[in-house]
């Protein structure tokens, strides 16, 4: 116990270290996509500044590979890429990753073939865009949390209290894990957090201002879209209908509330 641990820059243990710095890490990682340099230095500066440790890649072929390696939890990055384009990168890094992802466009009408493409981005902006609001956004999403309990520990603890059940679908709340009829879904984490403030009072018809402030925070300045946007993606995992979901309902006019599966 009397090992050298000051010495250890990995030290475990010695939390109480007094000198204060004045860019304290957060443990939280982030990349940059994008192949304007001048731009990704910005966006890496503001999140450096917010305490990320900051991978900066130009290259979307380049990037996919990465982002195994980093394990971001959170991306930025940008449509046009050389290599493979932002779209898939999205799509690849998807596939194993629950980062939040910011995409950037170049132009507003680029967002609505996003949309349709639904390539599980959290978020999208339009260049030129405001670094502040971006990470406004980013930290709004990080005060959220992190997905899913540690990998490997078969959870025997009672977790009874945070299930919540509608018909074959069952939600666990603090696990953050989601399975229909017994089937594990994978929910990107604004997926989650959308379905959890949905099941959290389920008679309870949320509008979409009211699950902006749930799930992204008070303070979001964003596009009300964004919700639909996200509703359609957790619908299509969740085998409900586009028109008439079963799990996910549409009160017209109104918003959204949690059904029971029939
Ligand atoms: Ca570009």
């Amino acid at each position: 116990m009397m090992e050298a641990m000051a010495s250890s820059p990995r030290a475990l243990g010695t939390t109480e270290v007094a000198a204060p710095t004045p860019r304290p890490a957060t443990g939280l990682r982030a990349m940059v996509v994008e192949d304007e340099r001048s731009l990704a230095d910005v966006v890496a500066t503001y999140l450096e500044r917010d305490g990320f440790e900051v991978t900066i890649c130009g290259d979307g072929l380049q990037a996919v590979t990465l982002a195994r390696q980093v394990d971001p939890d959170v991306i930025v990055l940008d449509l046009g890429l050389p290599g493979l384009d932002g779209v898939e990168v999205c799509r690849q890094v998807r596939t194993h990753s629950d980062a939040y992802i910011v995409m950037l466009t170049a132009r507003t009408e680029e967002v609505d073939t996003l949309i349709g493409l639904s390539v599980g981005s959290d978020d999208y902006m339009t260049k030129p865009f405001s670094p502040r609001e971006l990470m406004a956004r980013i930290q709004a999403m990080m005060r959220r949390p992190r997905t899913g309990p540690a990998a490997g520990a078969p959870a025997q603890v009672a977790a009874g209290e945070s299930l919540r059940k509608f018909g074959d679908l069952t939600i666990d709340v603090q696990g953050r894990e989601v399975t229909v009829a017994g089937n594990a879904i994978a929910l990107t984490r604004t997926e989650f957090d959308i379905l959890a403030a949905l099941s959290r009072d389920p008679g309870v018809v949320l509008g979409r201002p009211q699950l902006i402030s749930a799930v992204w925070g008070p303070n979001w300045v964003g596009d009300d879209h964004l919700v639909d946007v996200h509703i359609g993606h957790l619908r299509r995992k969740l085998g409900d209908e586009a028109t008439r979901g079963r799990y996910v309902r549409t009160v017209r006019g109104v918003g959204y509330r949690m059904g029971i599966g029939q």
